[in-house]
């Protein structure tokens, strides 16, 4: 197979490589070497550089210039600008390993004249190890997953590098699919040996944008297995849940590969179990057919979290995410959320109070991480004292409200916000209020913090003022008036004069010694502007390394809050989600839902929740038509017939949402809901052609339709939207026809299923479960109106001539149309359509 892994890009050597490198770029060239498959960002100065096919790839992505040095091609972006050039690359899908300079040149000088700076690959940035706020949407998670097989299953472990908390699964080959469809992992990470396998080339494909293939070396489970025991400091996993041998085997995997990306041991969170069967499950075409997270065309507007999410913070958006794509199966679990969502939307008070501070609260989880990475800068010592604030207004909110209601749940969350208030304080003093992004140029501390640090940089202004008054001085005595003090970054400090006036200048040499003569100006210095240069240049110096001292005492001091501080992260994003959905509940009339382990599902005046959000906006304001829906033990299948347009679609998605809703722990948009626990929520609705896996529109169909008839049990919930419609209609009806019964018998699952094909109802007949229902319109003056009302019932017709009449379709072919019809209808019961039935008609335009 051959698989476009971009990944792969500037592996080769150059072909016309000088055989006699010089140092640096032996120095890359050895480097390059060693990170194959990456673009190296090479440091020399202010500037990564990229070269040879680095440079030629990278640099129409990055959109930059590219230029030749030697006959080397090479480009390069400011070491302060990266952040705005990385997501480029990361997006075509190059994986970066930035090569820094391990030290400061002048020390390098300081060991000899052609010595070589010391350049190391301090890290290397994939698709799913990116912790930039410019890669990262603020809102979602970004998964690494990786994928390992043992013992005759599937492992798969995942873990957001900027919340630190690795889950661990084991599934089989279909629960992998949905696994994957729930966690949506940024980049994957699998065998390579999976290349090799015939039956795994279309997972590949499809997952080729975000896929790492590494050797199958690395999954070996014992190795991997003590990765992980190593990484924990533990004998045994057992203390954090029970892993197969293929979990184990992942998360040791994940652990490695994020410590040979990170170049470090990075602090992670003890592993987390995720459960295949904890979680409802929804494979990618539901979640597509749904459209959950994203609509059908990608986008977050329009989908249900995007209806759904009013968090204040992005932990508690990113929070609400995960919790909306694996909606729970344990009624208790269940309760539970649904009790704190209760709790807020009877306290209306608490909640708006809890909602403003949330508001002001930065993204606490994501700082955190950049300082656990040593990526962190002072802004983001700011952003965690900023938080830790909010944190602690929360805390003194929720006891005072405590004294005189206490609530056990509310408290135990309350104490995860923890009390930081000697660490607070401390950065309060310590940080300026106006800071720089970057630490290497100083400047945030705040004055008073450090008493030594006042004295350096007293006494580097001091000398800046006695330079500009010697500037003062040097003008009186040469009576020169422009004569100016300027510095640069090549002479430092000078004096400067134009070439007229170098003369007078030149005629003291004792005092003004010459530096530079430039067609601008002469330059000069003194030996007294030299001395003031070094107390400036030294003072300065000894700021900078201070600062950089007490930054690093501060990172440390948070850093050994690091567990804790996580907690807190976690309950700052409980918080928000918990009473941003009491806060939709109160404002959207939604209701609390009765979940338990029974097989009922009874929708009282049920709404969807996005159609109803979108009418709401529309300028003509049309209101919603709530629907009933009862799939109770006597009407478990619902066969619900209806014309075109009538809003049969709308109704069977608006119940999958609200059990999706209701297990997620959150009300739902219905007067009253009943339901006994989904464990697996199936859709299929509309057809889309995927050319790109090579099937065609009926064959996506079946695949879906096939993937439910096999694997729905009794407690699945299943949606089929015309199915069958993509092919010779007496072909369609028959497997509409088949899988109805199927679904019925064996799966016995609770089931919505729309069709235009009214000769289902018959089954009615057969099938004393199933209940047919109609979408009812109104016909008015040779109009027809939509009342979206679902009711027990059979449709006559399907006015699919009206709404093509709606839709625009020219006057000629809608009166030939209904002719066809009237002629198709009067041939009724089958039997073939013959021509002469239908009498030939001529379009073509009439000659003018
Ligand atoms: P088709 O058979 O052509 O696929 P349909 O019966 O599935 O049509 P929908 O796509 O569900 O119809 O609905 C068509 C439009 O009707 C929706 O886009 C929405 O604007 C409106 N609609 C649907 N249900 C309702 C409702 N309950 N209340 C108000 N408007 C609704």
């Amino acid at each position: 197979m051959n698989l476009p892994m971009k990944t792969q890009a500037s592996l080769a050597l150059p072909l016309d490589l000088p055989t006699a490198l010089t140092p640096v770029m032996a120095q890359y060239q050895r480097l390059k070497d060693a990170h194959p498959g990456c673009l190296l960002f090479f440091r020399l100065g202010d500037f990564y550089e990229l070269f040879h096919d680095d440079a030629l790839s990278a640099a129409p992505v990055l959109d930059v210039a590219l230029t030749k040095r030697e006959d080397v091609p090479m480009c390069g972006v400011p070491v302060h600008a990266y952040e705005a050039y990385l997501p480029k690359l990361i997006r075509a899908g190059f994986r970066v390993a930035i090569a820094e300079q391990m030290e400061d040149p002048d020390a390098a000088k300081k060991r000899g004249t052609r010595v070589l700076v010391d350049r190391q690959v301090v890290r290397i940035i994939t698709p799913g190890t990116v912790t930039e706020d410019s890669f990262l949407e603020a809102r979602a998670n970004n998964y690494l997953a990786v994928m390992a097989l043992a013992g005759g299953e599937f492992g798969l472990a995942w873990c957001d590098l900027c919340e630190g908390t690795p889950y661990v699964a084991s599934a089989s080959r279909e629960g992998l699919n949905a696994l994957l469809a729930r966690v949506n992992p940024g980049e994957l990470v699998v065998p390579e040996t999976l290349r090799e396998k015939e039956d795994w080339h279309e997972f590949l494909r499809e997952r080729r944008d975000a896929l790492t293939l590494l050797p199958q070396s690395r999954f070996d489970s014992a190795n991997a297995e003590a990765r992980a025991l190593s990484q924990y400091g533990v004998k045994s996993l057992e203390a954090f849940g029970n892993f197969s041998r293929a979990g184990t085997a992942a998360l040791g995997v994940l652990i490695d590969y994020i410590a040979l990306t990170q170049k470090q041991k990075v602090n992670l969170n003890p592993p987390q179990a995720a459960a295949e069967k904890s979680a409802m499950a929804i494979d990618a075409a539901t979640r597509r057919n749904l459209e959950l997270t994203q609509t059908l065309s990608g986008s977050r507007k329009g989908s249900l979290l995007e209806a759904i999410d009013i968090t204040c913070t992005s932990g508690g958006a990113r929070l609400l995410a995960d919790q909306l794509c694996a909606p729970l199966c344990e009624v208790a679990g269940i309760e539970r959320r649904l009790q704190r969502v209760d709790f807020f939307a009877g306290q209306a008070d608490l909640r708006g109070k809890i909602r403003a501070l949330l508001k002001t609260c930065p993204d606490l989880s994501r700082a955190l991480a950049r300082l656990a990475l040593s990526r962190g800068g002072p802004r983001d010592l700011a952003a965690l004292r900023a938080a830790l604030e909010v944190g602690a207004q929360l805390g003194t909110l929720l006891d005072t409200w405590a004294k005189a209601k206490p609530n056990a749940d509310l408290q135990a969350l309350r104490r995860e916000l923890g009390d930081y208030a000697a660490l607070a304080e401390k950065l309060g003093r310590a940080l300026k209020p106006d800071l720089p992004i970057l630490t290497r140029d100083g400047g945030f501390i705040a004055a008073g913090f450090s008493p030594a640090l006042d004295e350096f940089i007293t006494l580097r202004d001091d000398s800046k003022k006695l330079i500009a008054g010697l500037q003062a001085k040097y003008v009186a005595a040469t009576k020169i008036a422009n004569l100016r003090i300027r510095h640069n970054q090549v002479i430092g400090y000078h004096v400067e004069v134009t070439p007229t006036q170098a003369d007078r200048l030149l005629s003291q040499p004792k005092i003004f010694i010459h530096r530079q003569t430039l067609q601008s100006g002469v330059r000069f210095t003194t030996t007294e502007l030299a001395g003031l240069e070094r107390k400036v240049s030294e003072a300065g110096d000894k700021a900078l390394a201070l600062e950089m001292e007490i930054f690093a005492q501060l990172c440390e001091d948070v850093l050994a809050r690091n567990d804790n501080l996580r907690a807190t992260c976690a309950a700052l994003a409980s918080f928000d989600v918990a009473t941003s959905l009491a806060e939709l509940a109160v404002t959207r009339r939604w209701c609390r839902p009765r979940v338990d382990d029974s097989h009922a599902f009874h929708i009282e005046k049920g709404r969807h929740p996005v159609v109803e959000a979108a009418l709401a906006l529309a300028a003509a304001g049309e209101a919603f038509t709530a629907n009933d829906c009862n799939l109770g033990a006597e009407s478990r299948l619902w066969l619900v017939t209806g014309p075109n347009m009538a809003g049969k679609s709308t109704f069977l998605r608006q119940n999958a949402l609200i059990a999706a809703l209701a297990q997620m722990g959150s009300y739902v948009p219905a007067q009253a809901a009943h339901l006994g626990v989904v464990d697996r929520l199936f859709s299929r609705v509309g057809a889309a052609d995927d050319l790109a896996r090579g099937r065609s529109t009926f064959m996506v169909e079946m695949v879906e339709t096939a993937a439910i008839l096999n694997q729905a049990s009794e407690k699945s919930l299943v949606i089929l939207d015309e199915i069958g419609r993509g092919t010779a209609t007496f072909d369609g009806l028959s497997i509409a026809w088949a899988a109805v019964e199927y679904l019925y018998h064996h799966n016995r699952c609770r089931a919505l299923f729309a069709a235009h094909y009214h000769e289902l109802t018959a089954l009615k007949e057969q099938l004393p479960a199933l209940y047919c229902a109609t979408a009812l319109v109104r016909e008015w003056e040779g109009n027809i109106i939509f009342l979206h009302e679902v009711k027990g019932g059979v449709a006559d017709r399907s006015y699919g001539i009206h709404v093509a009449q709606l839709a625009g379709l020219p006057g000629p072919v809608i009166t030939r149309a209904t002719g066809i019809l009237q002629a198709l209808e009067k041939k009724e019961g089958g039997g073939k359509i013959t021509l002469s039935a239908v009498q030939p008609r001529d379009f073509e335009k009439p000659l003018r």
